[in-house]
């Protein structure tokens, strides 16, 4: 394993243990590079210390991730479709 291997294995790691159980099985799916909307809903959640309702009420509206964030048409479950997306605007 490569150095730069190492320190992502250690940088994911200790994000991991920063977040709420719930959110890992979603962070892990983006980390693998299986999903963007994943990725994307676990950026705006990180981002919002992973409080779904401040996702929804981003007033960030220059953010690139704006129009694609989850949550916007309220659901608070988004852990039960394909995707985990369900409500999201994330259209990979
Ligand atoms: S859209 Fe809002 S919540 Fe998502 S990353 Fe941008 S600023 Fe953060």
């Amino acid at each position: 394993m490569s150095e730069f291997e190492k320190e992502r294995e250690r940088q994911i790691a200790e994000r991991l243990r920063e977040m709420p159980k719930s959110q890992r099985a979603n962070y892990l799916k983006a980390q693998e590079g299986k999903s963007r909307c994943a990725a994307m809903k676990a950026k705006c959640l990180d981002c919002m210390g992973y409080k779904i309702e401040e996702v929804r009420q981003c007033t960030d509206l220059a953010c690139s991730h704006y129009l694609y964030r989850p949550y916007q048409n309220g659901h608070k479950n988004e852990t039960d479709d394909q995707d985990g997306q369900k409500g999201g605007q994330c259209d990979e």
